[in-house]
């Protein structure tokens, strides 16, 4: 049996990059760039004004900033233009005079600022500033926010919506990502019934494909399709076939060593490759590794807890892997412990908990069928072995939620 360090540096050696491809901006959101991206223009692309007003000579305005003993009792403004947004029209600013302005135009030569439509009084062609004003109020530099030239994309990094805005606001219609991972879940055992189908004595309601296709899809651009199996050689062998054909094939349940796991058997079957086997982690021990073909394989407990578990800790890297990501790991934040925490078995504990004003609190039966704790969860503490944590300790947890 591995760490789960070695089973992930195990996994993540195997895998690379799918080949990269350029989408349209519209359709990246939560993919990861496959390239860096760089400003094609300053933004601001000129000096404009941020305001609705006047665009003025500040000097002209604030006759006390310059002479502190000034009355401004007597400025006037002779409006000699209008400047909207949209269109240049090169006016001129001179000693004495504004042009009326709104937000986003760009600033008439000469001008240095803009004082605002409810700072003036309008008199027919003529304003009075109601307000002081410096040089360079209201005005947004050209360059101010972003320089051309500059970074604003990072290879690898996840395309969010203002990553979007920030790459349609420099003319890229298209942005090239990693590729759409083509997943494939089957669920295994004779035992489990479809919501909606009458549940006989014995059986329980199917929850795994649900969750797994669920967290492959927060993973980004996944494609995913999900079967049910019983505990059967013949249709294991011909669906894993089947699913063999995706990028990654996800199986939950049936992987451990009861008469009724016939995963393992199958997989091998098939001439698949089985590289780990078993990882010493809890929940989450009987989880196994492979591929068939070009197509990895992992296998999952089928215990709820344990398929989350082993989910998040090999099968979600290697997806963002297989997706171009470079930052691999779930968010670590530091939180105070609210109980004792000992671990006095032979493998590592991941406690589900809740993070909640900065305190975690390990919530419901730490077992790995206990799905209704983890419903209520949104982060994992790892008590290694022999680890003994007091509460009010500060500890790292990772957040997955
Ligand atoms: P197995 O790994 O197949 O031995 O299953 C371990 C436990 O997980 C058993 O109690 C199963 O009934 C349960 N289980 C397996 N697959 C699922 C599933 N897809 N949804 C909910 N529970 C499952
Ligand atoms: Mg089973």
């Amino acid at each position: 049996m591995i760490s789960e360090q070695e089973a992930r540096q195990k996994i993540l050696g195997k895998i690379r990059p799918l080949l990269a491809r350029k989408i349209p901006l519209v359709n990246a959101l939560d993919c990861f760039a496959a390239e860096d991206y760089f400003a094609r223009l300053p933004l601001p692309n000129f000096d404009n004004s941020a305001m609705d007003g006047y665009a003025v000579i500040a000097r002209d305005c604030s006759p006390r900033r310059i002479r502190p003993s000034a009355d401004r009792l007597g400025v006037r403004l002779r409006v000699v233009g209008e400047q909207p947004a949209g269109v240049d029209r090169k006016l001129r600013v001179n000693r004495g005079e504004a042009v009326r302005i709104f937000t986003g135009a760009p600033m008439p030569k000469g001008a240095d600022a803009v004082i605002m439509q409810e700072d003036v009084t309008r008199k027919g062609d003529q304003i009075v500033p109601n307000v002081d004003v410096g040089p360079g109020e209201f005005v947004r530099k050209r360059g101010c926010d972003l320089s051309e030239g500059q970074k604003i994309v990072t290879a690898g990094e996840r395309i969010r919506a203002t990553t979007l805005a920030l790459l349609a606001s420099q003319g890229y219609s298209e942005v090239s990502v990693g590729a759409e991972v083509r997943a494939a879940i089957i669920s295994t055992g004779d035992e489990l019934a479809k919501a909606g189908e009458k549940l006989e004595p014995g059986q329980i309601y199917e929850s795994n494909s649900v969750l797994l296709q669920s967290m492959l899809k927060r993973c980004g651009a996944i494609r995913s399709s999900i079967q049910h199996c019983g505990d059967n050689a013949n249709s294991l062998r011909k669906t894993l076939r089947a699913a063999g054909k995706n990028d990654v094939l996800i199986v939950s349940g049936g992987v451990s060593v009861g008469e009724h796991d016939l995963v393992q058997s199958a997989l091998r079957e098939l001439g698949a490759k089985i590289d780990i086997w078993r990882v010493a982690i809890k929940p989450g021990k009987p989880f196994l590794f492979g591929g068939i073909g070009d197509c990895f394989v992992f296998g999952l407990p089928g215990n709820p807890v344990s398929a989350f578990m082993t989910f998040l800790q090999f099968v979600r890297p290697a997806i963002l892997r297989m997706m171009g990501a470079t930052d691999l790991d779930l968010p670590k934040v530091p939180a105070k412990l609210a109980v004792d925490l000992c671990n006095k078995g032979d493998r590592p504990h991941y406690i589900r908990g809740k993070l909640e004003n900065g305190n975690f609190v390990p919530v419901g039966r730490q077992e790995s069928h206990a799905l209704f704790g983890l419903s209520q969860s949104n982060a994992l503490l790892r008590v290694a072995i022999g680890e003994s944590l007091k509460a009010g300790a500060i500890v790292e947890i990772e957040m997955f939620d």
